[in-house]
């Protein structure tokens, strides 16, 4: 019985991958989600829960790894069970802003275009024009996610939980009050030095001073056009592939992992790998708009794509599709980070004099990563409640106090992700740079040209997602999960 609901598991996760794939990479107008939630409906009813359950009372303490599949398999239940009941809106709310037009300097472009626009603009006039622009557009979006997230909580609660946010916390197991309480402590003991570094970055870069800085000048501040000239879209692909030889794997020769990094008109600004088979069919899709965020986005996603790649076809299905989404992202990260690494950067893409770049890049994690903290503690009291107006104002307010940009209440439900995305990402910062230290030590400060580093990873990429990053971190010898390492790296930087 459990075999059969696994088969469904699988041939249901492949089904809605390959419809999310074909429409963000621009390749599909629509996204037919709905048609599939009905068609796997019978895997995510409460009385699959419920017998889902009773098969986890009935399997031993003898077999824990059979127990967390079975709580991995309620977990995604419950989800999509969830998911189910917006399936319509988040179709809709997809279709609709990928038709989306709007005028940037008199021309008509394109919603998702215009993000790439306001990363490239230099001129601070036409980047608040765009980002007005798009704030209009947003706002025309917001009463069918608002819709849509009071659905969410509705189904949370049909499912007998107080809110959304208590189903998360008894899936994880993690106490994300806690961890939030922490993050933000942190925050607050470096809110001088990160200030001080992110002002005088802004006059020197952006020539505004930090009181202008505006939430739409922030992708314009990230996307450090000035040093293009050493991250040329020709040099992408091979940087890529010149980091997965040092680690003794031919990207080149791999039938399993597609790259997609044409242009289209309607392809999602943001970069994403699509594990539709795992570890047999897995695509990489990138939209490639020049310079060194090309590179850490191919880099991100191409650390995803191995460790998908590299995931042993014999684990159980919930291994490979459901799970820790931390291990995964800590993954992307060590890849993502080697942009910012000074060796990896005069090694692979041939860029010495790089003390600048890496010092900016530096801030700019920061910047991530007080930006997440904010998310997190926002969505926090999102997922708590019922979202109100209220909801858009302490985003407003914890995103600005966080960042330092300040941000507008129209992006209160556009900038956040289902399912506390924010604390995985925080997690898996933490973890990266455990496994980076750990990967110097044992294979030298140019991990990446050592085979036997390469081995270590794939060992690693091959358990899938069968344990949680904090397990992860233990096994692998990188002890306890802490944010000090992180912290320390990013303020002594
Ligand atoms: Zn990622």
């Amino acid at each position: 019985m459990l075999e059969t609901y696994r088969e469904e598991f699988v041939a249901f996760r492949q089904t809605v991958a390959r419809e999310e794939y074909l429409h963000f990479a621009g390749l599909k107008e629509t996204i037919e989600l709905e048609p599939v939630y009905e068609r796997y409906a019978a895997l995510f009813t409460p009385e699959a829960v419920a017998w889902l359950r009773a098969e986890l009372d009935a399997t031993s303490d003898l077999f824990p790894t059979q127990r967390y599949g079975i709580r991995l398999l309620i977990s995604f239940a419950q989800r999509a069970f969830v998911e189910r009941a917006v399936a319509p809106l988040t179709e809709e709310i997809a279709e609709v802003e990928s038709a989306l037009m709007l005028s940037v300097n008199g021309e008509d472009t394109p919603f998702h275009q215009s993000a790439v626009l306001l990363a490239r603009e230099s001129s601070g006039e036409r980047r608040r024009n765009i980002y007005q622009e798009r704030l209009r557009s947003i706002e025309t979006v917001n009463p069918r996610r608002l819709q849509r997230l009071q659905r969410i909580h509705e189904g949370a609660s049909t499912l007998g939980f107080s809110c959304y946010r208590q189903m998360l916390e008894r899936q994880t197991g993690l106490e994300y009050e806690r961890l939030c309480r922490e993050l933000n402590s942190w925050m607050e003991r470096s809110e001088g030095s990160y200030h001080a570094r992110l002002g005088e970055a802004l006059e020197r870069d952006l020539r505004i001073s930090p009181q202008y800085a505006d939430r739409g000048d922030q992708p314009h501040f990230q996307q450090l056009v000035e040093y293009d000239e050493h991250f040329p879209s020709s040099g992408l692909r091979k940087a890529y592939e010149e980091t997965l030889q040092g680690l003794g794997i031919r990207g080149e020769k791999q039938s399993n992992v597609a790259i997609d990094d044409e242009d289209r008109p309607r392809k999602h600004p943001r970069a994403f790998c699509s594990p539709i088979q795992i570890p047999e069919e897995i695509k990489l899709v990138i939209r490639p708009t020049g310079g060194q965020n090309d590179y850490q986005a191919l880099m991100h996603e191409g650390g995803h794509a191995q460790h998908f790649a590299w995931t042993s076809p014999n684990l159980l299905p919930e291994f490979r599709y459901a799970g820790d989404n931390a291990v995964t992202e800590c993954y992307a990260f060590l890849f993502n980070y080697l942009v910012t690494d000074p060796l990896w950067l005069a090694d692979v893409v041939s860029f010495g004099l790089n003390y600048g770049f890496v010092e900016r890049t530096r801030l700019h994690k920061l910047l991530y990563l007080r930006r997440y903290i904010g998310k997190m503690e926002y969505e926090l009291r999102l997922h708590s409640q019922e979202p109100s107006e209220g909801s858009a104002e302490d985003y407003t307010r914890i995103l600005t106090r966080a960042t330092g940009f300040r941000y507008h209440p129209e992006e209160y439900l556009i900038d956040t992700d289902d399912g506390f995305y924010s604390a995985d990402y925080l997690r898996a910062w933490a973890v990266e740079v455990l496994l980076r230290e750990h990967l110097r030590t044992r294979f030298g400060r140019r991990w990446w040209r050592s085979r036997r580093a390469g081995d270590y990873l794939i060992d690693l990429w091959s358990t899938g997602q069968r344990y949680t990053v904090e397990e992860l971190a233990k096994l692998a010898g990188l002890g306890d999960l802490s944010f000090d390492p992180l912290f320390m790296e990013l303020l002594d930087a």
